[in-house]
């Protein structure tokens, strides 16, 4: 059967793309992969989606997407996409041992934080570890953070963290940081942020929630243990664009590279959220971008629609 609208991924910007598309009568097929509902499943409280003044958990907020976007048609296979052949028209999506034929395809395949990869850390994501500064920065009013990381990430964290937190410890496995020189002079003029050089976090402390953690000196091997209430991983992203190398462009980092936020070079193929967005990488801006792309399949299909139509 040729699909009209294939949409490969199922976060926020995935699902909103479905809601929209399915709304406007074109019963998307959403690929949604292993790991549907994409990081919002990895949050508990999320306070600054639009509609919830008193915030709600990200796996509620994903399962009221998914019942919005089943509720106008959408259809769902929970199967990762292991292939695309956007070479020939209609284009071709591999998932589960299938072959898929569209017409049209929405990217929304989003983007994994890397984490530190120690066991202690996974039992404290949303409980005091953290990759989202932005997120979940609110949550530490008054209380003591470590970030860690030496990027602009890591400086930009640290010092929008500051506006909460009493004190943010930078703890960076190396002597000197990656971070742009403008970006590390903010951080290091800021009296409230302090600097642990050739350091890594060992493990992460406590019962149900952060109460510490372990730091090994990286040079002389000594592991000590620090008080602290937050973790904020700042290491980067990697984006879930695996299958599209080679076929679209690529920027230096492995986002997909985008023209007015949601078009590639080929013509019916789109992109929305954070697998294009290594700036903003929040849920609105994902479902923000998943709308657009919507609304721009559309408008293609409409267009094809139109010519193939007999005069
Ligand atoms: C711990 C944490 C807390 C956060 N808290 C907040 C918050 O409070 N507020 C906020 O605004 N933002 C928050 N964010 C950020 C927010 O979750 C992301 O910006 C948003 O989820 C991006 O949406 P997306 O749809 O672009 O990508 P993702 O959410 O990453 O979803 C990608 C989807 O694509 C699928 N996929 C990937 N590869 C394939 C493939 N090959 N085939 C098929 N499917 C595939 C995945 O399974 C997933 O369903 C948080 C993030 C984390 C990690």
């Amino acid at each position: 059967m040729l699909e009209k609208l294939i949409i490969i991924g199922a976060g926020p910007a995935g699902l909103s793309a479905a809601i929209y598309a399915s709304r406007e009568m074109f019963n998307p097929l959403v690929i949604g992969g292993l790991a549907a509902g994409g990081q919002l499943i990895l949050t508990s409280l999320v306070e600054n989606y639009p509609g919830f003044p008193d915030g709600i958990d990200g796996p509620d907020l994903i399962e009221k997407m998914l019942a919005q976007a089943k509720k106008f048609g959408s259809r769902f296979v929970y199967e990762n996409a292991t292939a695309v052949d956007l070479d020939s028209r209609p284009f071709k999506v591999s998932a589960g041992g299938k072959d898929y034929e569209t017409e049209a395809i929405i990217i929304a395949t989003g983007a994994n934080a890397k984490w530190l990869g120690i066991e202690s850390e996974k039992k404290f994501i949303g409980r005091g570890v953290s990759n989202c500064a932005s997120c979940d920065g609110a949550f530490y009013k008054n209380k003591n953070v470590i970030v860690a990381g030496g990027g602009d990430t890591a400086m930009e964290d640290s010092v929008f963290l500051t506006r909460f937190a009493n004190s943010v410890t930078i703890v960076h496995r190396r002597d000197a940081f990656r971070a742009s020189k403008m970006m590390q002079d903010r951080a290091l003029s800021n009296p409230k942020i302090k600097v642990i050089w050739n350091s890594a976090i060992e493990e992460v402390l406590g019962d149900k929630v952060v109460t510490g953690v372990k730091l090994k000196n990286l040079v002389t091997n000594e592991v000590t243990e620090m008080k602290i209430d937050g973790v904020f991983v700042a290491i980067g992203y990697h984006p879930n664009t695996d299958i599209f190398n080679g076929k679209l462009k690529l920027d230096e980092l492995g986002y997909l590279v985008t023209k007015d936020e949601i078009y590639t070079d080929i013509d019916g193929v789109f992109v929305a959220g954070d697998v294009a967005d290594h700036t903003f990488r929040q849920a609105a801006t994902a479902s923000g971008s998943g709308v657009k792309a919507a609304l721009a399949a559309r408008a293609y299909l409409q267009e094809l629609e139109a010519k193939e139509k007999p005069k």
